[in-house]
């Protein structure tokens, strides 16, 4: 039972990265710390980084790339993402040595998953969500958004495990010390998912083939777990659908892993 599964290592503004266990290795997504980090969150969670056969980048900002050249140049892995991405990895030099490039809109395949990238309104040059499939099982994920659109809602409707953003609570945001045109990023329809957004994704996507939903990318200061926890839970209560395992991604401790075969 370790052929299709997610294990969270850590999600929100100061670093993102998911293992995704596939038949044939294991998938990093995203690489938002340093590759030690990376390394010590596998093992707190018994993944042996040397099993990690593939990189995949959703786009270029620090908190999805920070460790993905060291970490792939170590290991010897490819690393997959967008070509606007890889010259401006390039250009700041974490352009790992050994890259595959795709487009969003392009379906293929990684360590024996089927994988699509679509695009995703957000403030980057480049920045994607995925969908690995394998079997029956659809797995959905989509960490930086600035809001939800018809493509993003027919690629993450149905999927088995759905891995959303929901990133602050504009109240909060509003009243937070921070400066006015991080606010302003933050609240466009380029910048990040909003718990209320999210929660309204949630009831769009979720279907019968439902069984995990993970949110992702919290805020640390304008916003909260409890708060973003509740709101998802009264959706599903909503929905009759208590039976869908509920778990908020943490930004200092990884998940525990979870397999759907
Ligand atoms: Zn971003
Ligand atoms: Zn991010």
């Amino acid at each position: 039972m370790s052929l299709f599964g997610m294990t969270v290592l850590g999600s929100g503004s100061s670093g993102n990265a998911s293992i995704i266990h596939a038949p044939e290795g294991k998938i990093l997504l995203d690489a938002g710390f340093s590759a030690k980090e990376l390394e010590r969150r596998m093992e707190k969670r018994s993944i042996d980084p040397a099993e990690v056969k593939a990189v995949l980048i959703s786009h270029e900002h620090g908190d999805h790339t920070k460790g993905c050249r060291v970490f792939a140049d170590k290991y010897g892995i490819r690393v997959y993402m967008t070509s606007p991405v890889s010259r401006i990895a390039e250009k700041n030099s974490f352009l790992p040595e050994n890259t595959v490039l795709f487009a969003p809109g392009d379906s293929f395949p990684v360590c024996g998953l089927d994988v699509e990238a679509f695009t995703l309104p957000h403030d980057a040059m480049d920045t994607v969500g995925f969908v690995f499939r394998y079997g029956e099982w659809k797995m959905g994920v989509a960490t930086d958004l600035g809001h939800v659109n018809t493509l993003i809602r027919e690629r993450l409707k149905g999927c088995t495990v759905l891995m959303l953003e929901s990133n602050h609570d504009p109240d909060i945001l509003r009243n937070s010390s921070r400066a006015l045109s991080l606010k302003r990023r933050i609240l466009s329809r380029h910048g990040h998912l909003c718990n209320a957004d999210a929660c309204a994704a949630l009831e769009e996507m979720i279907t019968e083939e439902t069984r995990h939903v993970i949110l992702a990318h919290i805020s640390s200061e304008c916003n909260n777990c409890e708060i973003v926890e509740n709101l998802a839970l009264q959706v599903l209560a909503k929905m009759k659908r208590e039976d869908i395992l509920l778990r908020v991604a943490l930004q200092e401790t990884p998940l525990e892993s979870f397999f759907l075969a």
